[in-house]
């Protein structure tokens, strides 16, 4: 189904319930939204298992797919595989002390509602690298030209090469004339 905004609890049967979500068009205006440079590559599907409890609710399930986002070195863009388990107790009652934060339950005409959307986001965004790699070895841009070295060296990088080796190179060339 798709990812819904809210949902109502009270048709969530007793026992719990297990809901499936695909919706590649919320994805993308969520990515949209909180402007992330962020590409599907596998439809991201959220499984989620409500269990009402005598004062909260249980959500338990996973996010998973596959997404492309752009290389923290090179800028080209890199796959990423998204799977991250859903595992929190939302209680209908807020301590006083209690921070106020955006919860993925509310409390509207009288009756209890949650977000799907909100709990997928929120678990999509913990399952994201802090630094997204194309390969684990990329080498990055050329700090000195910009060109991506995963390429080929750049000529920085020839010319920077270790002097020791210069002067082998320019012995070669001496012994060649000579
Ligand atoms: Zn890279
Ligand atoms: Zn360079």
């Amino acid at each position: 189904m798709l990812l819904m905004d809210w949902l109502s609890l009270s048709d969530i049967p007793d026992e719990g319930q297990k809901l499936y979500f695909e919706d590649d068009s919320k994805w993308l205006l969520l990515w949209d939204r909180f402007a992330l440079d962020c590409k599907a590559r596998k439809s991201l599907i959220t499984s989620l298992e409500v269990l009402p409890q005598q004062d909260g609710v249980y959500f338990r399930g996973r996010v998973q797919g596959q997404i492309a986002l752009s290389c923290s070195r090179c800028l080209e863009p890199g796959l990423v595989d998204i799977d991250y388990s859903i595992d929190v107790y939302e209680s209908f009652t807020v301590g006083p002390e209690e921070l106020p934060r955006q919860r993925p339950i509310k409390q509207e005409n009288g009756k209890w509602w949650f977000s799907p959307e909100q709990l997928a986001w929120e678990h999509f965004v913990l399952a994201l690298p802090d630094k997204p790699l194309c390969t684990r070895d990329c080498l990055g841009l050329c700090s000195g030209c910009g060109e991506n070295i995963n390429h080929g060296m750049c000529v920085c990088v020839e010319e920077n090469l270790d002097p020791r080796l210069a002067v082998l190179r320019n012995l070669k060339i001496n012994r060649k004339r000579g």
